[in-house]
This record gives C-alpha cells, structure tokens and sequence, in this order.
C-alpha cells in the first residue's frame, strides 16, 4: 500500500466525523472504584466506598474499556484506522501522547458513554523506534447530553524492525558456565577478574580447565587478578552485525601482568602494545562480561542531577503485581501488560505499566502532595520508556505557574532506562 493509498483510506474513516456514542458496560460503580484505588495505592478518601463516593478522574477511560473479549463497535475509528496500518505492515503500536480533561467528577450510578473521531493521521515518519504514522484520535465522555471529560490520543504505529539500530545487550551471546568456569562468572559479577591456578604447582592458567597442564593435577583454585594487560593482537569487526553489539566491535587478545593470555572485548581504539585495564559489563541479572578499555580512559561517572523538585520526591519500585493489577484494575487486556512471555514476544523485555495506569499514578502523585480535595481539571502526558518489572518510577514534580485559581504542574516520572512519562497538570488545589 502506498501512502497516497493509506491516507485515501484514512480520509474515509475522518469523513465520518465522530461515532455514535457508545455506552460503557457498566455503570460507575463502587467495587470498580475500589479495586482501582487498591492497585494504584490511592488512599483519597473521596474514593472511599459511601453515600458520597466519587469516580477518580483518572478512571474516565475505564468506564469505556471494551474489556477482554471485546466486540468492536462497528464504526469505532481507532480500530478501523488501526487495521489499515496493520494490513500495510505497520503492525507495532506505542502510545505517544494522552491528553485528558474532566468537566466534573463521576459518581456511582451514572452511565457514561463515548464518542471518537480519527482527528489527524500523519506520516511516513522515521523515528527512534521505525518508520511509523502518528494517530491522532479525539474523544469526548458524556453522561447523557452532558461532556464529563475529553482525550486526545495519539499512537505511533510502526512497522517492528525498521528503527535506528539500538543495542540491546542483553542479546549477547551467553557463557557457557560450568564447572570449571563458575568461579569466572562468578568473579566479573562481583567485580573480581580471576585466574585459575593449579593448587599443586601453582601455574596459572587462562581459559578454565579441570586439569592443570604442567603437572596434570586436578585440584584448582584462582587468584584475582589486578586487571592491566596489554594488547598482544586485536581485529575490528565491521559486518555482520552481532547480537547485543554495536559495530564497529573490536576483540583483542590481552597478555594480563600476571602472564596468561584472555580474549575480550574493547571498548575504544587500541593499537599492540597499548595498556588496557578491565571493566565489567552486566549483560543482564545473571551474567557479567569482563571488556577492556585503554588505560585511563575510565569514565567518570557523572553524578546525575537530581532534578529540582517542589513535590517531593516519590519512588515506587514497579513489582510484576503493580503492573498486573492496575492492568486489570483500567480493564486493559493487552497480553503486554500481563503475560511475559508474549510481551517478550512482541519485542519488549517483559510486561510493563499501561497508560491509564500511567496517568493514575501521576494523579496520585500529585494529589497525595496537594491533598484529598485537589481538583484535577487536566492531565496531558507524553510517554517515553516502557516502565518495567524490578525497576523504579521516580516522581517528581514542579509548580508551572498559579493563575485564576488554576495551578499548573509538571511531573516527570522517570525509570532507570530514561523518562517514562511527562505530565502536565492543570488542578485547583484545596
Ligand atoms: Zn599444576
């Protein structure tokens, strides 16, 4: 399909202007609040089960989910629009941007519907992640003939593959450890570079074995070694690529001070002779592989600025079951955000945090500071890294600007990756 094809096909589906409104499943409703409130960790009272229960804002979209064996409505423009970009191959999704706005709380018993138009289709764009089209869809909440709260959405939807070449070196080809090799592997993950040494005689040798060459003895042990070598030969390898590497790689043999040869990877431009000095790269959680560098060029490691902060700062370490209940607390069934190894299959690393569940931890953020009667009038986030299992988020926020009673904060919520989400809020404190 050429572009001119996608957007003909694309104008189709914006002539339509919006969709009938479709009604939510179930009303507002107490027990949904409540489960919502648990898996994000949100104590407001306001949520709190009584005759005065309100509906967190963040649960706008949750009302409208289709839930996990969903018959679309016909009509609904993001699908539609969604299978044209799949039949041209641009078969990958990742959120971009959630704007939201809330005209007033919801409460129990009040049946919300949607409504959503395709706004604004653009591309091809090269990006970070593929060449991809942004979709813009915009979509108002009503409560009979009543606007509750806006979005505006947009996606990227890219074709897997075709992004600028990223490095992920946990496809490093692994170790075999064994043995006669586990006190290696061993050592470089506690930042130790040992040699094997025969016990009887005392040779050191380099790689592992059971046997000692010299005496034949089997009895073993190693010696740390001080980690300076120098370069005996070296190649740099230009092509094929290499899994979990970046080209150009260049592999050196390095005679150690204390006299055994190992082979390795350099980080730099090395010549014979030169001194390099070991460095250790954690690959993953199980594996650390020893690298060499020349000689003083150890990178000092840049304190990170701490970013300033009015909000103070709050770290939530992401655990599986944060990302799993708050997954299904949104009602977003998408496998990404609760089974591991189809997330891995699509290319990710493992599950991670939704939006909606995204945009209900910066409200809680926010709110936990401000206080219970917050009013939250909007919430525009941009998303950038995946928030993931064993990592933690990070918020933290600053005060923009207070006008007419409104307050505008910036909250940036970042993982150990980078930044996973900058909210803009616009709320009327207490
Ligand atoms: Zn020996």
């Amino acid at each position: 399909m050429t572009p001119e094809e996608i957007l003909e096909r694309v104008e189709e589906i914006k002539a339509r202007g919006n969709s009938p409104a479709r009604e939510a499943l179930d009303p507002v409703n107490v027990p949904m609040i409540r489960h919502w409130a648990e898996a994000i960790g949100d104590a407001n009272p306001r949520w709190a089960p009584g005759p005065d229960t309100e509906a967190p804002p963040a649960m706008a979209q949750v009302w409208t989910m289709y839930g996990l064996n969903p018959e679309r409505m016909p009509g609904d423009p993001l699908p539609d629009t969604m299978s044209i970009f799949d039949e041209a191959g641009y078969t990958s999704v990742l959120g971009t941007n959630c704007d939201q706005t809330y005209a007033r709380a919801l409460r129990p018993g009040e049946r919300v519907a949607i409504s959503t138009r395709l706004d604004e289709v653009v591309g091809p764009k090269v990006t970070g992640v593929g060449e991809g089209w942004f979709i813009t869809t915009k979509s108002i909440w009503t409560v009979g003939d009543e606007g509750v709260a806006t979005m505006t959405f947009r996606v990227l939807k890219f074709k897997p593959g075709t992004g600028r070449a990223s490095v992920d070196k946990t496809k490093s080809a692994r170790p075999m450890i064994n043995r006669d090799t586990e006190f290696f592997w061993a050592g470089t993950a506690a930042g130790e570079l040992r040699i094997q040494t025969c016990n009887a005689c005392g040779e050191l040798r380099h790689p592992p074995g059971p046997v000692c060459p010299v005496c034949h003895a089997m009895d073993r042990g190693y010696v740390v070694a001080s980690g300076r070598g120098t370069v005996h030969s070296f190649l740099v390898h230009h092509a094929p690529a290499v899994p979990g590497k970046k080209l150009p790689l260049t592999l050196a043999l390095v005679d150690l001070e204390e006299g055994v040869r190992m082979i390795g990877e350099v980080d730099g431009e090395v010549a014979i002779g030169d001194d390099v000095e070991v460095w250790f790269d954690p690959i993953d959680d199980e594996v650390t592989l020893a690298k060499w560098r020349p000689s003083g060029t150890q990178a000092v490691e840049p304190e990170p600025e701490p970013e300033p902060s009015d909000i103070p700062v709050w770290e939530l370490p992401i655990t599986p079951t944060l990302v799993v209940s708050t997954a299904l607390a949104t009602r977003d069934f998408q496998d990404v955000h609760h089974d591991r190894d189809r997330s891995i299959g699509h290319g990710s690393k493992d599950i991670f945090i939704n939006i909606l569940s995204t945009n209900g931890l910066v409200q809680r953020y926010v709110t936990d500071w401000a206080g219970p009667q917050t009013q939250i009038l909007s919430c525009a986030l941009r998303l950038g890294a995946p928030a993931h299992p064993y990592d933690t988020l990070r918020f933290s926020g600053t005060i923009v600007s207070e006008q007419d009673g409104v307050t505008t904060i910036d909250v940036a919520a970042a993982v150990s990756i980078g930044m996973h989400a900058n909210a803009r809020l616009e709320v009327r404190l207490p």
